[in-house]
């Protein structure tokens, strides 16, 4: 549905379409990765977790930037953390992530161990990007994909479709862990 003209082609129009941003030659492979139906943890691209690699060890004395600084609003330490653990969450599979510094190292060994049961249970992570390609075109998809990517990329356990896939807070996710069939040894020296 995006407007085209006779000055611009069908590809230059796909591109801006797909949103690559730039006014630069953008290969179809390009395109096409950038369509790779996946899950990106916080902290993937600049600035969509406000607390990417700052401690969220707990603040013991207010800092002195003032009621309005996030290190009092949130009430953390807030320093440069080198070190994090990820607490996947139950409903949607996706990351939260915990970061500590050298400081709070304790913390971070605490929550590692806290959210270990809970890690083990979650689901597959809910894609949150790509796949818009599969929503309005057929074609097999699984080749191109992997044909833009690696021979051995997995499909979302949820499918490649981003109109397919739950949303979380409005729709239940489905339990979608992905399974892995382990076969027993042939021969067992068993008494
Ligand atoms: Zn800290």
């Amino acid at each position: 549905m995006a407007p085209a003209d006779e000055d611009t082609g069908i590809w230059a129009t796909v591109r801006l379409a797909l949103g690559t941003g730039t006014s630069s030659p953008v290969s179809l492979r390009q395109l096409v990765r950038h369509d790779v139906p996946r899950y990106e943890p916080p902290g993937t691209r600049w600035g969509d977790d406000p607390l990417d690699r700052l401690c969220t060890g707990p603040r013991m004395r207010p800092h002195p930037g003032g009621a309005d600084d996030f290190r009092n609003r949130l009430n953390v330490c807030g320093a440069p953390a080198q070190e994090m653990a990820v607490e996947k969450l139950p409903g949607t599979g996706w990351h939260k992530n915990h970061w500590f510094c050298p400081r709070h190292c304790d913390h971070l060994s605490r929550v590692r161990e806290q959210v270990r049961e809970q890690n083990a249970f979650a689901p597959a992570p809910v894609p949150n990007r790509g796949g818009l390609m599969a929503s309005y075109f057929d074609t097999d998809f699984l080749k191109l994909y992997r044909w833009a990517t690696t021979p051995s990329w997995q499909p979302p356990a949820y499918g490649m479709r981003a109109d397919d896939w739950p949303i979380p807070g409005q729709e239940p996710v489905p339990q979608r862990a992905r399974l892995r069939l382990i076969t027993p040894p042939p021969h067992t020296d068993r008494p």
